[in-house]
């Protein structure tokens, strides 16, 4: 290496380098140091090196450092923190060692500014940081969506169940609680769509409760309607799933017979008449007539109300409490 080369080569090195005296006092830094610190030669070689450093890296210094280093003639890898001329911190990783040099005691020190390091690692703390917000906000999204996805499920059970009430409701005599009328027609128009279809025979029963208007007018409104309780309750109990009994009137029911022949709706009939007349009140009883009629493929809804009506009517003028039919 030419001499000129190595003239100066401590100011080039990229380790801040600087001596200082027996007294703390710095003696020599190289450039690097200098630029380090933003400062001047001048400023810095006036100074005691603790002058140099950062209120805790000062204690740090004279608390640790330079007992460590009078004791053992050395120290390696110490975390300080500088101060520029402006007031800024800067960290480095200090090493020092001791030396007699010609009866005169000498501290080298040799420091690598270790800021690069420090941002990278607050960068990374930063970014983790920012992960687990962002883990955070996903998991809080994630109960919210949660939340409300149970909040709907609620809801729409919650609908669910007033749909199936307001279904109930619409469909159903408040009285008797048998179907009404408007769940009997649907039910016939279903049963003749059937019909057509599969030619699968239903009978329907018409009945109305004999001189009821007299019972109402003997015994009051009130034990009428506890009548008409009383029958909804038989028919309700003689009738299941796939047959129909309505309330399809003041006083007036009707029975759609699924799967019936004349024959077998007849024999029904009777017994449900029979059963009527068997029912006992205070001091009364109470009669019905039934109207029978069997649905043909042709059949209307009202082709078959007409003519279960008109087998009513019938029995009706044969002195009530009795069944009769009309065929199609
Ligand atoms: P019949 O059918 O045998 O010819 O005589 P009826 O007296 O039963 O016939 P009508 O149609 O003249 O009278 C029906 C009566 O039913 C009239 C009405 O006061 C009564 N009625 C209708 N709806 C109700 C009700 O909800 N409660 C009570 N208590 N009576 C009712
Ligand atoms: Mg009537
Ligand atoms: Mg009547």
């Amino acid at each position: 290496m030419s001499e000129q080369a190595l003239t100066g080569w401590i100011d080039r090195s990229p380790v801040a380098a600087l001596i200082v005296d027996a007294r703390s006092q710095v003696v020599a830094a190289n450039v690097t140091v200098v630029e380090l610190l933003e400062s001047s030669a001048e400023d810095i070689m006036k100074q005691p090196f603790v002058q140099l450093l950062s209120r805790s890296g000062r204690m740090f210094y004279l608390g640790h450092i330079l007992p460590s280093l009078q004791q053992h003639a050395a120290v390696d890898e110490i975390y300080l923190r500088l101060r520029t001329k402006a007031g800024q911190e800067i960290p480095v990783l200090l090493n020092a060692t001791y030396h007699n040099t010609g009866g005169v005691d000498y501290y080298y020190f040799a420091m690598m500014p270790m800021q690069r390091r420090n941002i990278l690692e607050d960068q990374l703390v930063e970014a983790k940081q920012e992960a687990e917000h962002a883990l955070a906000a996903e998991r809080e999204a994630l109960a919210e969506l949660e939340r409300a996805k149970l909040e709907l499920e609620k809801q729409q059970s919650e609908l669910k169940r007033l749909n199936t009430r307001l279904e109930h409701l619409a469909t159903t005599d408040p009285l008797t609680k048998l179907a009404n009328r408007r769940a009997f027609e649907a039910r016939l128009e279903n049963n003749l769509s059937l019909v057509r279809r599969d030619s699968m025979g239903f009978s329907l029963l018409s009945l109305d409760l004999d001189h009821f208007k007299d019972i109402n007018d003997r015994y009051g409104h009130d034990t009428g309607d506890k009548v008409l309780v009383a029958i909804g309750s038989l028919l309700a109990s003689m009738f299941r799933t796939a047959d129909l009994a309505a309330r399809t009137g003041g006083e007036e029911f009707a029975v759609i017979l699924s799967d019936a022949d004349l024959s077998v709706a007849l024999g029904i009939a009777e017994r449900l008449r029979g059963s009527i007349e068997a029912l006992e009140f205070d001091d009364f009883r109470v009669t019905a007539s039934i109207g029978v009629t069997t649905a043909q493929s042709e059949d209307t809804r009202e082709d078959l109300l007409r003519r279960a009506d008109q087998a009513l009517y019938k029995a009706k003028r044969a002195s009530r409490n009795c069944v009769k039919y009309l065929t199609g």
